[in-house]
């Protein structure tokens, strides 16, 4: 086990739901609010966690209620990442990527080194199941961004964290501005997919391995059926089988979860089936995808 604190026999990790109640509405999906998709996602990657024995605190016990976002960021005292769940937005609907944004100290010391580590892997992992690229932003503590005269660059959260001396980091899962995306981030297996990939990141960066079986915690989020499909089938039981595929580190090509079985999604099927005992012929009937959700 590593990037974790003196005394800490599993790693605990402190994660902050973006937003509360019904906040950052999307211009371009109506039914889309920010607040709800990162509380989904908060509670995915909860269990998922679990999964590895990691422990979370969360910040928030009630989804309508308000905190002050560096009182969120200070719930991380004794914790070992801090991670802020978002959706981002911006003027030009075009905006498309995965963005970490963490902060470092003048006198740049372990824990912001840890948060630009896990900043990358994180914005890296999403924005390969988002099919878009990724970003890292870094802000420095003791700048003035604003030019207000005060040392205090935004983000309360990250400065909350970084003051409690935990590594902290903001994860933007796209742009709910962009209607493809926010219409992605609707799908709950789509969420699935996401929250799956990045508690493996995280389980990987703390070196500690999954001690529970697939889907005893959360059940079957892809609402994958046992149907069979294969090359040229199209349509949501495809879209859940890469969402399973890319969560597991399968590559389906650049364009990610499309819903669409071609020939990147025919290879990374051969891929997982090689790795698991299964006959490798990319067709995925009851067998495999049994396998993929852990029944078996
Ligand atoms: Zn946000």
């Amino acid at each position: 086990m590593k990037n974790v604190k003196q005394g800490h026999i599993v790693p605990v990790v402190c994660l902050d739901a973006g937003h509360c109640a019904k906040q950052n509405r999307s211009g371009v999906v109506p039914e889309f609010y920010e607040s709800e998709i990162n509380w989904k996602l908060h509670n995915l990657l909860t269990e998922q966690l679990k999964k590895y024995g990691i422990q979370v605190v969360k910040t928030r016990a009630d989804q309508n209620k308000d905190l002050e976002l560096t009182a969120r960021g200070k719930m991380a005292r004794n914790c070992d990442l801090f991670l802020s769940m978002h959706v981002n937005a911006a003027d030009n609907s075009l905006a498309n990527y995965a963005l970490g944004v963490h902060m470092v100290d003048d006198n740049c010391g372990l824990i912001d080194v840890q948060s630009k580590e896990i900043a990358k892997l994180l914005s890296d992992c999403v924005a390969q199941i988002l099919g878009v690229k990724a970003e890292v932003w870094t802000r420095k503590s003791a700048s003035d961004r604003d030019g207000n005269g005060y040392k205090d660059d935004y983000y309360g959260v990250l400065r909350g964290a970084h003051c409690v001396g935990t590594a902290g980091v903001i994860i933007e899962h796209g742009f709910y501005t962009n209607k493809a995306q926010a219409k992605f981030l609707l799908k709950d297996s789509n969420l699935a997919a996401i929250a799956e990939a990045e508690a493996k990141v995280i389980a990987d960066w703390f070196e500690v391995e999954k001690t529970m079986q697939e889907d005893v915690v959360i059940g079957n989020p892809y609402k994958l059926e046992l149907v069979s499909i294969r090359r040229g089938s199209r349509g949501a039981q495809v879209e859940a089988l890469q969402a399973l595929l890319i969560a597991k580190g399968y590559s389906c090509g650049s364009s990610g979860i499309d819903g669409s079985f071609g020939p990147q999604t025919e290879e990374a099927l051969k891929a997982y089936q090689e790795n698991h005992g299964l006959t490798a012929d990319g067709f995925a009937g009851p067998q495999t995808m049994s396998s993929l959700l852990g029944y078996r």
